[in-house]
């Protein structure tokens, strides 16, 4: 590995190993559960009624579920048998919620990357979905979030991600449609500007 092609990227890659997660928000549990309190009583609700007690206690602390990851270590490994064809996991499941309506999304993400100097666990790959998926999410800014973390870390050949997912604000509200599918994608490197590498991924992820 020539020391000219690992130019500074995050500083805990140096040896070959990289952490995430640090820039999530605090959450503020017994702020969270006065706030659902008021939204309870500002909905026209009795808080004191029996069912309803327990309630700002769960909902916040199902937010915290929701909205927190496991602290990620994304190891890579040197590319020694120079492996140089596309490596790709398809149909990882995740679920997000939505930043305009603080409902639930969720669907699978297909993810790809065309190997350069280094390679990295395939499991790791789900977990950089989970990474950025954990959060008050746009799915088109997940898409991205995933290609860039891939990009600025491993330094592949290319990378390629694409998320079908279904959200809870447009199949419970709104337009009302459920079973509707929103794709997205993100192309980087020779997955967007070499044709056959591009539409080997795409038949894959899609087919
Ligand atoms: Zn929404």
């Amino acid at each position: 590995m020539s020391a000219a092609h690992v130019a500074p990227v995050a500083p805990l890659h140096v040896d070959g190993r990289l952490e995430h997660g640090a820039e999530h928000p605090r959450i503020d549990r017994p702020r969270a559960e006065r706030a659902i309190g008021d939204l309870l009583l500002a909905l026209g609700r009795d808080i004191g009624d029996e069912g309803l007690r327990e309630t700002p206690r769960r909902v916040a602390a199902a937010f915290e579920e929701l909205l927190t990851h496991e602290p990620v270590s994304l190891t890579t490994f040197p590319n020694e048998a120079g492996y140089d064809e596309l490596v790709v996991v398809k149909a990882i499941p995740f679920h997000s919620l939505c930043m305009h309506h603080l409902l639930p999304f969720h669907g699978v993400a297909h993810v790809a990357y065309l190997p350069g100097e280094r390679i990295i666990g395939l499991s790791k790959l789900a977990r950089v979905v989970e990474l950025f998926a954990r959060d008050l999410q746009l799915q088109e800014r997940l898409t991205m979030q995933v290609a860039d973390c891939l990009e600025s870390h491993l330094r592949p050949k290319g990378v390629g991600v694409v998320i079908e997912a279904e959200h809870m604000c447009m199949s419970l509200r709104g337009v009302h449609k459920p079973g509707t599918r929103t794709t997205t994608s993100t192309l980087r490197g020779l997955l967007r500007d070499d044709a056959r590498t591009r539409s080997e991924f795409l038949a894959l992820a899609t087919g």
